[in-house]
């Protein structure tokens, strides 16, 4: 079988990490070069980001009924996976690819859907002062800290993908996040140089 990056002419990028850790911000961020891209006026090297999409996996979850209620003593959805897999799957399987796929969650995605996974990792105390102005509730406050000390996406990643396309990014300051969009893009043109598109 070919590679299943041969299938389109985008790479699908999942950007993950634990709530807090700027998986929307950086989305945002890459969106709006996106669009510079598509309109043209991005930097020249910005091309090859035309035909990326921001998939915003929470609105999906929320708008397309992929989950069985609203969790209020947690304050989330019970997502249902199979029926959110099924809502993706004609973006993330087209031809066109170039999904940006923005969840807190990886490892419910097939490989052969993956070409990069992201995981964003902040440090205990940027992470506590960030889900603190969610008012989030104590335990699910605590949840989140504990699975970004235990590492449990970075985990997750690398147990359902391929060592070599899974990558950890550090988001602790606007820096670190201006320098992890600007490494994304770069990835994005290597990718395509890589694949003759
Ligand atoms: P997620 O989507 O992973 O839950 P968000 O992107 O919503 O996280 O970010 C949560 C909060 O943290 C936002 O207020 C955002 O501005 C801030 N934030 C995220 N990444 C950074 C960063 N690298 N430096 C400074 N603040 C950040
Ligand atoms: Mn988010």
């Amino acid at each position: 079988d070919a590679p299943a990056e041969h299938l389109r002419r985008n790479p699908n990028i999942i950007i993950t990490g634990t709530p807090g850790t700027g998986k929307t911000t950086h989305c945002e961020a890459l969106a709006a070069r996106i669009e510079a891209a598509a309109a043209g006026t991005g930097p020249g090297g910005d091309a090859a980001l035309a035909e990326l999409r921001h998939i915003a996996v929470n609105d999906i979850v929320r708008d397309r009924n992929c989950h069985d209620g609203w969790d209020a003593t947690y304050q989330s959805w019970l997502v249902d996976e199979d029926k959110l897999l099924d809502e993706l799957e004609p973006d993330m399987t087209s031809p066109r690819g170039g999904c940006i796929v923005d969840w807190h969650a990886c490892d419910l995605f097939p490989a052969s859907w993956v070409d990069l996974v992201v995981v964003l990792t902040a440090d205990t105390e940027s992470l506590y002062d960030r889900l603190a102005l969610r008012n989030y509730p104590e335990a699910k406050m605590q949840e989140n800290i504990d699975a970004e000390i235990m590492q449990v996406l970075l985990t997750e990643a690398h147990e359902a993908y391929e060592p070599e396309i899974v990558v950890e990014l550090a988001s602790n300051t606007p820096d670190d996040m201006e320098a992890n969009v600007d490494r994304i893009v770069a990835w994005v043109t290597q990718w395509r140089i890589d694949h003759g598109v």
